[in-house]
């Protein structure tokens, strides 16, 4: 994970233990987007927590499994995972839940993957992307929870939600878990505006959709957005993405005098960096 100050006021799961689940169906959403669909008696041990609760993400490739995945994410186990050699342990990247169900006939857990790259991420190794690309029903994952990012003391604040399209499902989670009393805005970019989708957001959170110009870096639309906004010393702000867009929309928000604490940027992921 890129720069955050997220670790300090998250709420931490109920549990953090490796819950294998299947694939029961994949979907494509809209151009940018395919969900895959999880399913497993371990969901029945998950505590769907809403906003932008997230998990490590265990995906086996090349023909693995999970036998190198760690029971639990602590200190110590995830060195050991880390000098497991690449060829045989599962690739390990952090995904939001996008939906969870309680169903008669098993729990499901949405996940909604950006397809970037050109299938490899332009890279020879797998990719969390490419996995979900070619996901199949049957196939196994590994999660573990790691609860909400977003700072729930703020819930009494005017809110400015910021996200590029890794961190859409995240945002429609905060906006969709959001007292309907709350007011603020949401600037949420997305690469195409076929991409644009119902967003659940109380009555007085406007919406605004964003779609970066083809080539433009990722995230500049949706700073150029944010910025532009009106900001009030109250407001908290919660913003993700590509770690220019924490970055910056958190500078912008500090200059124009809105406290430090009442910020919460995460990095999603980085231009040219794996993982
Ligand atoms: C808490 C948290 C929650 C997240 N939730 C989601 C989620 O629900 N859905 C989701 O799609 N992502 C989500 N992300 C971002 C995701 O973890 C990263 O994008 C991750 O790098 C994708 O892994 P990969 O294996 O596909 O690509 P990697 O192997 O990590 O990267 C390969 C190449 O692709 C580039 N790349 C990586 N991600 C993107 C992207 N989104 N767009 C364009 N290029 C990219 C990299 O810069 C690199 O050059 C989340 C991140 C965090 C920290």
């Amino acid at each position: 994970m890129a720069r955050t100050n997220m670790r300090a006021t998250r709420t931490k799961p109920t549990q953090a233990e490796l819950l294998v689940c299947r694939v029961l169906r994949t979907e494509r959403v809209s151009p940018s987007f395919t969900r895959v669909v999880l399913g497993g008696d371990d969901l029945a041990r998950f505590t769907p927590l809403g906003f932008d609760q997230w998990f490590r993400l265990f995906l086996p490739v090349d023909g693995g499994d999970l036998a190198h995945a760690p029971h639990k994410l602590d200190t110590v186990s995830y060195v050991k995972f880390l000098t497991t050699s690449k060829a045989t342990r599962p690739i390990l990247r952090n995904y939001t839940v996008r939906a969870f169900r309680r169903l008669p006939g098993g729990d499901e857990l949405d996940i909604d993957f950006v397809m970037h790259g050109d299938g490899h991420g332009g890279h020879d190794a797998p990719t969390a992307a490419s996995w979900a690309r070619s996901a199949n029903p049957g196939d196994v994952v590994g999660i573990i929870d790691e609860g909400i990012g977003f700072d729930t003391r703020m819930l009494g604040h005017p809110l400015l939600v910021v996200a590029d399209e890794s961190a859409l499902p995240a945002a429609a989670g905060i906006l969709g878990s959001l007292p309907r009393t709350v007011e603020g805005a949401a600037v949420l970019e997305i690469p195409d505006d076929a991409d644009v989708r119902a967003i659940d957001a109380p009555a007085g959170v406007t919406v605004h959709w964003v779609v970066r110009e083809h080539g433009h870096a990722p995230g500049s639309a949706a700073l150029s957005m944010a910025t532009g906004l009106p900001s009030r010393p109250e407001q908290a702000v919660w913003v993700a993405g590509e770690q220019s867009l924490p970055r910056d929309v958190r500078r912008h928000a500090v200059q124009t005098g809105i406290p430090k604490e009442q910020i919460t940027f995460i990095g999603y992921w980085r231009v040219g960096r794996s993982g």
